[in-house]
């Protein structure tokens, strides 16, 4: 059987080619990738060739979530011809001061696949077949499949975001955009104990989602304007808001319903916004970035081999890798899609 791949040459010039065999490597193993879901970053590169300054300067294999079964390993490194793992994209160098203090997610030197913030490039995983480092080939519990396991990446990210959040347990919380990311965490926060959960966006169909994945009540910030209006009294009724949408009219409406020392997670990726300062200082408002993930992608596998966790009602389409282009265009219709996963067994 051919290996394919999608690589993407420029935007919208992803192409669907064969691949030679991965060549074994020391301390890797060859993975048989079986899901690969279709990422926000993974659509800006498709539709715009890159975000800010990232730009797609030569072809670049796409994709940093995705799960497959191990081909091969080295002997005695801890994984099994035929076992489900969880490809971790993240690969700090381990040598630099912030590797050195723990935070790898801020390397200096960080090789994340599919990623073009460096040159040469990081080819990602959207591939039949990849040679992949050992010690980033997670084993999820048996009996889960590759659709749960190609999760692990996202959920790290909003695991680690939360880390960073205040407790929800019994507060008020505010998710902003529910996409894949806003849509876990709603999930996450409804684990975590939150009181009440209130989940925007400007689609019906992904806030529909939304509430399947707990949210209290879904607001269309377009068809109801004044449905949040009764949460801006008092200074703000929030406790904790969850950015997810990066979009700067929901940031700053955020900023009004929060209450005076809420905390607001910028999870949402954007680039400059106007902020008004006035309300951050006069709030005493905590406004938090958040950046990928470390150990928290160890807990990803653990909570979805656990069944702690249920994602698969966001897969809203699978379709094989002879038909990526169509995947990738499907993905960025937020009317009809939130994840959309490529299938690479043929
Ligand atoms: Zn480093």
């Amino acid at each position: 059987m051919t290996d394919l791949t999608c690589r993407l040459y420029a935007a919208h010039d992803l192409r669907i080619e064969e691949l030679p065999e991965p060549q074994a490597a020391p301390e890797s193993a060859i993975i048989r990738v079986q899901r690969g879901g279709i990422c926000g970053s993974d659509l800006h590169y498709y539709h715009k060739g890159g975000f800010g300054p990232v730009r797609v300067r030569e072809p670049i294999i796409l994709g940093h979530e995705a799960a497959g079964l191990v081909e091969s390993a080295p002997e005695n490194c801890g994984l099994r011809p035929g076992q489900l793992v969880a490809l971790c994209p993240s690969r700090p160098c381990n040598t630099c001061a912030f590797c050195l203090s723990g935070k790898q997610r801020h390397c200096l030197n960080m090789r994340f696949n599919g990623s073009a913030m460096r040159l040469p490039h990081e080819d990602g995983f959207f591939r039949s077949r990849i040679a992949h480092p050992v010690v980033q080939c997670l084993p999820i519990e048996d009996g889960t499949d590759a659709q749960a396991a190609a999760w692990a990446e996202p959920l790290a990210v909003c695991l680690h975001a939360l880390r960073l959040a205040p407790s929800l347990e019994g507060q008020k919380v505010l998710v902003t955009g529910t996409g894949p990311i806003g849509a876990i965490c709603i999930a996450l926060a409804r684990l975590k104990g939150a009181d009440e959960i209130v989940a925007t966006d400007v689609q019906d169909f992904t806030l529909g989602l939304a509430r399947q994945m707990g949210a209290d009540r879904i607001v269309n910030v377009i068809s109801e304007t004044n449905a949040l209006n009764e949460y801006a009294a008092g200074k703000g009724q929030f406790d904790v808001v969850l950015e997810c949408s990066a979009n700067p009219q929901a940031i700053a409406h955020a900023i009004d319903l929060v209450r005076p020392q809420g905390t607001i997670l910028q999870i949402g990726v954007g680039g400059s916004t106007d902020m008004p300062l006035n309300l951050i200082v006069g709030k005493e408002l905590r406004f938090l970035g958040t950046h990928r993930f470390d150990a928290e992608f160890a807990d990803a596998v653990r909570m979805i081999g656990a069944k702690e966790i249920d994602l698969s009602p966001l897969v809203t389409h699978v379709l094989p890798v002879t038909d990526g282009v169509r995947a990738f265009d499907i993905a960025g219709d937020r009317t009809r899609a939130v994840k959309v996963q490529i299938d690479f067994e043929l």
